[in-house]
């Protein structure tokens, strides 16, 4: 097992309780009805596991890669599609499932990219959210948790491509 790094923010339990709370909400938003949950790779990977987990709906799955070029706090950051979503997604429920929503630069370039297949609707659940970083207006519709502008590592998130498997999300301090 890694060491602990930096200062615990959120346990394996805390993720977990809170993935079983929005899972019960999802349930009551789409009762009755299919979704398609679109994780975002890497990092959504984690979260994605316990997200699907907590939703009794009937559910499937793909994923998406996008990574966000250009200068982290511009508006113009251009964002490529590394790795597409191969599901047919007309007149689909899509949720996309990310690990954390900083300036909102990524998530408003893929809710937009899958919005073009026709979708019956896309909403967005983030483990993680950075409100006062944002510079798109995007919004998720499911939030595990608010945190303030720190650098977070672990369940599922890197840095430098480590510490994707820590058991919980620690901030590294500055
Ligand atoms: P955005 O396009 O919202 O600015 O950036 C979203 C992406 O930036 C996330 O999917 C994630 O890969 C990365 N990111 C933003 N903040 C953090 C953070 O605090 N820690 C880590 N590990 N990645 C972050």
């Amino acid at each position: 097992m890694a060491e602990i790094i930096g200062k615990v923010l959120f346990t394996e339990e805390q993720i977990r309780q809170r993935a079983k709370e929005l899972g019960e909400q999802i349930a009551r938003d789409y009762e009755g009805e299919e979704i398609y949950l679109i994780g975002t790779l890497k990092g959504g990977i984690v979260w994605m596991a316990d997200i699907m987990k907590a939703i009794p709906n009937d559910t499937k799955i793909d994923f998406i890669c996008a990574s966000s070029y250009g200068s982290g706090t511009s508006t113009t950051g251009v964002v490529k599609i590394k790795k597409d979503v191969e599901a047919d997604l007309f007149n689909k429920n899509v949720i996309i499932i990310e690990d954390i929503v900083d300036t909102g630069t990524t998530l408003k370039f893929i809710k937009s990219y899958l919005a073009e297949r026709n979708p019956k609707s896309v909403k967005i659940c983030t483990l993680l959210d950075k409100p006062s970083r944002r510079l798109c207006d995007v919004q998720a519709d499911y939030i595990g948790f608010e945190i303030d502008n720190l650098f977070v590592v672990g369940y599922g998130l890197d840095y430098d491509q480590k510490y994707r498997n820590l058991p919980y999300v620690g901030y590294i301090e500055g």
